[in-house]
């Protein structure tokens, strides 16, 4: 868990630094969530990480909402409309509390990674976004927060493999779920549970790699 707790530390403090010297201010704020509508993906060493730090009421709503996740995820995982279906469906996060993120300062790389300086209005997935600025990519997200946080997760992927042998990669709800009833520690243990449940693979399903 120490390597996550490392690369969490080394990307915020590299977003800080970066902010600090292009003189931007995110707009991002407490009570701002749109974000927490979208498709989070998290590897088993993040997600494994979190786990010690979600209460009870947390974990209850991880085991009502992931096997929502994994059965959407069995239908519609080849199809290239799923992610911006899921996002205007505005199914929050089940960690989302009352607007806020219940494990902000365990919350994975995917979500430190996203940051705007535009009107948070724009986040609205009904709104439409304005014209892509420079330093904008996705969209109006800052462009390298968000290439910042794909670095560090692809450290924490090498973690995964020279620990275990092998990456699991999947929707952070359904794969925290997976984790708390049980997931098989070896890999062909880990394809079989998700090709039994018919999330291994595709466009938006699990990667075991
Ligand atoms: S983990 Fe926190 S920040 Fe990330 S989507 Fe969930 S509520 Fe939002």
């Amino acid at each position: 868990m120490e390597a996550v707790e490392r690369a969490f530390r080394a990307l915020d403090e590299g977003i800080a630094d970066y902010l600090a010297r292009k003189g931007i201010r995110p707009s991002c704020g407490p009570g701002c969530f749109a974000c927490c509508y979208g498709w989070v993906t998290a590897s088993r060493l993040e997600a494994q990480a979190l786990l010690p730090h979600l209460t009870e009421a947390q974990k209850a709503r991880v085991l009502e909402e992931g096997p929502r996740r994994l059965a959407l995820l069995a239908r519609e995982k080849d199809d290239p409309g799923f992610s911006r279906r899921f996002f205007l469906s505005r199914s929050p996060c089940p960690l989302l509390e009352a607007g806020l993120c219940g494990v902000y300062a365990h919350r994975p790389l995917a979500c430190r990674g996203v940051l705007t300086d535009e009107d948070p209005a724009y986040c609205d997935p009904e709104n439409p976004h304005p014209a892509p600025k420079p330093h904008h990519g996705p969209g109006h997200f800052l462009r390298v927060p968000h290439r910042m946080a794909r670095r560090r997760m692809e450290e924490l992927w090498e973690e995964e493999r020279a620990q275990t042998g092998f990456l699991v990669l999947g929707e952070l709800s359904g794969l925290l779920y997976l984790l708390l009833t049980g997931l098989p520690e070896d890999r062909e243990g880990v394809e079989a549970r998700l090709e039994a449940l018919g999330v291994l693979g595709g466009r938006f399903g699990f990667q075991v790699v």
